[in-house]
């Protein structure tokens, strides 16, 4: 087994392993105790420009392998992220924080898509319509866009990665990514797995450095037809914008802000672990995590005791170190903003029952740990309730009406996931129809599966991951009349 110090710590580019032309590097940090993990090149316009021009090269011959060929690549890269789990999740633990069961778990998931778009590839058909003449044939096939960018986030460095480019490359696009300078060493690794299955030359390519100067590069060169982008909503609406100039093809997977909703007929031990669970997953930092907890008002004290006890016994600590459940937050910016937060919460008359503070004490002293944190009596008038939170924090808001609340609810410019707990069956329905959400989650809160669309409305982007959904993002309709 490879351990992560044998990672490339280089851009690959048309199928070689490089330094940015300037031999300047961005160092990688640890962000449980600052110390350094690498660093990667810091590549620009330039390098940009070759991987675009490698991936260009590259896709007449990749789109036209038979989408078997193209999918046995992918199978085997699942193959290789498994036989590596060990030494990939130990790498994204040392980037990005998280526990190592949890980064076990990303690791797979990053297996099971490239598997599924593997065999999803053979899939992808077209259609014969009837034609409008006694002499008219009508087909609509389906073509791979060309080159793709890929633009990839922290939260999740891995599966962040195969989500996108798996079911980029099934489609018959060639690729070129750029991940979050973060968590690239993750990324650099999944692409040397990836290079081990023998994947012709050009047909994906790393980029890392300058994000803005990268980003640049891409929107400008014609031969990009595509972007699919998950991270700021800030960022997303600069690539709508830009991308507007040669109108090419966007999937964004932008903020969120999710609400949770135990109604008064909930199964309060099932809303409880199910709001940890997700709460304090990556803690608190995945886009689709719940932001706030509206709770009826009948329910409260039953609610926010077992929370809290639940919350006070979670283990703060190092990814690494076995037992572990919530690692540090990103990086200091990530930790002002939570800090910031939840003192306007409290300066507007919210309660902290656990946590509220920042840890650095002890052996938290060299990283960006925050205490998981559970706070009472948040009104819709307080930052934390509008804006995206990311981090360990869990505020509670009460209500009294199911229509008041859903309406409550929507009225935020993000339209991500939403989730509720309930046992009456007409709630489930028509509140998971009036939630103004992509995707909504009944007694329940995991979705991101291979096979299903995931994705958000209004702020939180356009466009899905996932499933047949994500392969259409990579695909062009075309319309055949044939007259006989
Ligand atoms: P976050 O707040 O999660 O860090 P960002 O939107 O800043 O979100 O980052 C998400 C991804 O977008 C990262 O890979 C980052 O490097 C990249 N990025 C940041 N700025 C730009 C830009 N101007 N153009 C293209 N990509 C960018």
């Amino acid at each position: 087994m490879q351990t992560w110090t044998a990672i490339h710590q280089r851009m690959w580019i048309g199928g070689q392993w490089v330094d940015s032309e300037s031999g300047e590097t961005v160092t990688v940090v640890n962000p449980a105790n600052g110390e350094v993990v690498g660093d990667v090149p810091k590549g620009g316009r330039n390098e940009t420009a070759q991987a675009v021009d490698a991936a260009h090269r590259a896709f007449p011959a990749w789109s036209g392998l038979t989408a078997a060929e193209r999918g046995a690549y992918l199978k085997k890269w699942a193959e290789e992220i498994r036989r590596n789990r060990e030494s990939l999740a130990r790498l994204l633990t040392m980037e990005q924080g998280k526990p190592l069961s949890e980064a076990l778990e990303e690791v797979d998931a990053a297996a099971d898509f490239s598997e599924w778009y593997g065999e999803e590839a053979k899939r992808v058909a077209g259609e014969a319509l009837p034609g409008s003449k006694r002499d008219q044939r009508i087909l609509v096939i389906r073509q791979p866009v060309g080159v793709a960018a890929l633009i990839t986030p922290w939260n999740y460095p891995a599966t962040m990665v195969t989500r996108k480019m798996a079911a980029a490359l099934a489609a018959g696009c060639t690729v070129v990514l750029k991940p979050a300078s973060q968590t690239p060493l993750t990324a650099a690794a999944l692409m040397q797995l990836l290079d081990q299955t023998g994947l012709p030359s050009g047909v994906a390519n790393l980029v890392t450095g300058n994000a803005g100067e990268i980003g640049q590069a891409l929107l400008d060169d014609p031969k990009v037809r595509k972007i699919s982008f998950t991270g700021s909503t800030e960022v997303g609406k600069h690539l709508i914008e830009a991308s507007a100039r040669q109108v090419k093809r966007l999937s964004l997977e932008l903020g969120g802000n999710a609400p949770l909703i135990v109604f008064a007929d909930a199964d309060v031990d099932r809303a409880v672990t199910a709001a940890v669970g997700n709460k304090f997953e990556n803690c608190g930092q995945m886009c689709n995590g719940i932001n706030v907890i509206y709770v009826h008002e009948r329910l409260l004290d039953d609610f926010l005791q077992k929370l809290v006890d639940r919350v006070k016994r979670l283990k703060v600590g190092f990814g690494w170190e076995p037992g572990t459940e919530i690692g540090p937050v990103i990086d200091e910016a990530g930790i002002r903003k939570i800090d910031d937060l939840v003192r306007d919460a409290v300066e507007k008359g919210a309660k902290i029952l656990t946590g509220g503070e920042r840890l650095s004490e002890g052996p938290f002293a060299g990283g960006t740990f925050y205490a998981p944190t559970v706070l009472s009596g948040v009104t819709f008038d307080m930052r934390i309730t509008q804006e995206e939170i990311f981090g360990p924090v869990a505020p509670v808001v009460s209500f009294s009406g199911e229509e008041e609340i859903v309406k409550r609810v929507n009225d935020t410019p993000y339209g991500l996931a939403a989730y509720f707990f309930t046992k009456d069956i007409r709630r489930a329905f028509t509140v998971a129809e009036g939630l103004e959400f992509g995707m909504v989650a009944v007694n329940g809160t995991s979705l991101s599966v291979p096979q299903a669309p995931f994705g958000g409305i209004k702020e939180s982007g356009q466009g899905r991951e996932g499933g047949r959904y994500g392969m259409e993002e990579f695909l062009n309709l075309k319309y055949l009349s044939i007259n006989l």
